[in-house]
């Protein structure tokens, strides 16, 4: 799929017939869904990547359930759905969180993106499973402003570390591998963990033991419990309390937060939509939700009978595309099948046989 769709902030909103929020399995299986009812759809996922839960929490696991395939990892499942959409080209917007969602007195729908994208839907198809995943953040004062410059959240790669002097903060995989790669780029590593003590595969335990002998990756088990700037706004120092409860500074450049990535439902739960548990409660033959034009579907949804399981989730993805084709055009959609229908065959862009 190409790379998110950069359209200037604050601009005036793109319109579509549909967005999906959440690219998780259902929100990638709606899309395709979409697709096949001739709607092409905004895909919008607070995740820089595809894929969810599936991508996000269990990538290297096995999931046995999935209607016709005997096994395939949650990679593999995304791999998969993403190959499937791809005809439809989907316009990603990813690494963005929806943060609004209001009804416009045509019936429109304006969502509000974090990066500052406005979209305007007709139709809106919340696939938010169990919320935005999004970077645990730092809590320190005046750190807020330094996001984006100086200080980064999961950044997917290290380059922004070369020649600088850098703070690595975390103790997981996704920071020691930080803290490996900056070391060959950076004027200065050093990895800030609360203990030291990390959390990694053993080879990259093992790399980061050397890279310590060698003096280019220090560790310091410290607590974060401010940030010093100077006169023009810049980051300059952190001040942390080490595991003996001193207080100390640590000069710096560049500040990398690996603290984890958690699902927080956040704005989903403000849209004044009815909700039971954190759910958003559906009509079973169309699932929709109490919003016209707005659909739920996957974990975020509940009904009676309501099994969190990526193959019902399929399902009320099928329903809710017939719903929202019926709901675009006024008009009853007949069912086709994808094995014989010339039009499908069209929108999917394979020959007619
Ligand atoms: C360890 C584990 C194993 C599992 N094994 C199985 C299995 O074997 N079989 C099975 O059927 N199911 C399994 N499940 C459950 C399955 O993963 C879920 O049912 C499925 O992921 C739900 O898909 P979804 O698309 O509804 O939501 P999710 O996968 O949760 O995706 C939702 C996406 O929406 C995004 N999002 C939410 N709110 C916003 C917002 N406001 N703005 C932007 N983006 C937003 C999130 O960032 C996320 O990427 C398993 C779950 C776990 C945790």
């Amino acid at each position: 799929m190409a790379d998110t769709a950069a359209s200037p902030a604050h601009a005036s909103p793109v319109e579509t017939d549909a967005v999906v929020i959440g690219a998780g399995p259902v929100g990638l299986f709606q899309v395709f869904q979409l697709g096949l009812q001739g709607i092409a759809a905004h895909l919008v996922d607070a995740l820089p990547h595809l894929g969810g839960q599936c991508a996000e929490l269990y990538p290297d696991k096995p999931i046995y359930d999935i209607p016709g395939t005997t096994v395939c990892t949650g990679r593999e499942l995304v791999d998969q759905l993403t190959a499937q959409i791809a005809p439809f080209k989907p316009t990603p917007h990813l690494g963005a969180q929806v943060a609004r969602l209001e009804p416009q007195t045509d019936g429109r729908l304006l969502l509000g993106l974090s990066n500052g994208v406005t979209l305007l839907a007709r139709t809106v198809f919340i696939a938010a499973g169990v919320g935005a995943f999004v970077p645990r953040t730092v809590k320190a004062d005046g750190i807020d402003p330094l996001v984006g410059s100086q200080v980064f959240y999961h950044p997917a790669d290290v380059s922004a570390a070369t020649g600088k002097h850098v703070i690595v903060h975390g103790g997981d995989e996704a920071a020691v591998r930080a803290a490996i790669e900056a070391a060959d780029v950076a004027s200065r590593v050093t990895l800030l963990h609360r203990r030291d003590v990390f959390q990694a595969q053993e080879s990259d335990l093992a790399q980061l033991q050397s890279l310590r002998d060698a003096g280019r990756i220090r560790v310091l088990a410290a607590q974060i419990t401010g940030v010093e700037t100077d006169a023009a706004g810049r980051l300059v120092a952190l001040h942390v309390m080490d595991a003996n409860g001193d207080a100390q500074r640590e000069p710096l450049d560049l500040l990398l937060v690996y603290l984890g990535i958690s699902p927080r439902l956040g704005p989903v739960a403000d849209w004044g939509f009815a909700i039971e548990r954190k759910q958003l409660v559906v009509d079973t033959a169309t699932f929709a939700t109490s919003q016209p034009g707005i659909y739920a579907v996957g974990d975020i949804n509940t009904y009676p009978g309501k099994r969190k399981l990526i193959l019902c989730g399929f399902h009320e993805a099928t329903l809710a595309a017939f719903a929202a084709a019926e709901y675009l055009t006024g008009a009853p959609v007949a069912l086709q099948y994808t094995t014989t229908s010339t039009r499908l065959h069209e929108r999917l862009g394979v020959e007619h046989h």
